[in-house]
């Protein structure tokens, strides 16, 4: 199967989650991304899924990425790549090994294609801030 065509069946089983679909890009972390854009976000999506989930043994896995604070957080939460249990349940990454450069990439896919996606179906910014600057 190839990569677009596992993604495919990973958002398809994704979407009957309850938990996992009610996760939305909103508010402050909309706003981010809109002001730095997917490129910026794409970048610090790479350094924490190499920080936080590529070790074989992450430190506190389960718990290493918080609700909030970043668009990546979000998408990780919505898209099974939080942790190395949802990794592994998820994408069928096993846990206790790093991951390649090759997952880490797919991973940062997963998480690209949550958030282009969810940026294109929110609603459009304030119209006092139609550049995206984060006014406020
Ligand atoms: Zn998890």
């Amino acid at each position: 199967m190839g990569e677009d065509a596992r993604m495919d069946e990973v958002f398809a089983r994704l979407a009957e989650s309850r938990f996992r679909r009610r996760f939305r890009l909103r508010g402050d972390d909309l706003a981010y991304q809109r002001r730095k854009g997917m490129d910026t976000v794409l970048r610090h999506a790479a350094e924490l899924i190499a920080s936080r989930l590529a070790p074989a043994q992450p430190p506190n896995d389960g718990k290493q990425t918080p609700m909030r604070g970043h668009p990546v957080f979000l998408a990780q939460h919505a898209t099974g790549t939080c942790c190395r249990g949802c990794l592994a349940k998820w994408h069928a990454i096993p846990k206790g090994r790093e991951l390649t450069e090759e997952e880490q990439r797919y991973v940062v896919s997963v998480i690209a294609r949550w958030l282009a996606r969810q940026e294109r179906d929110a609603p459009p910014p304030p119209e006092d801030d139609q550049l995206g600057l984060g006014v406020g």
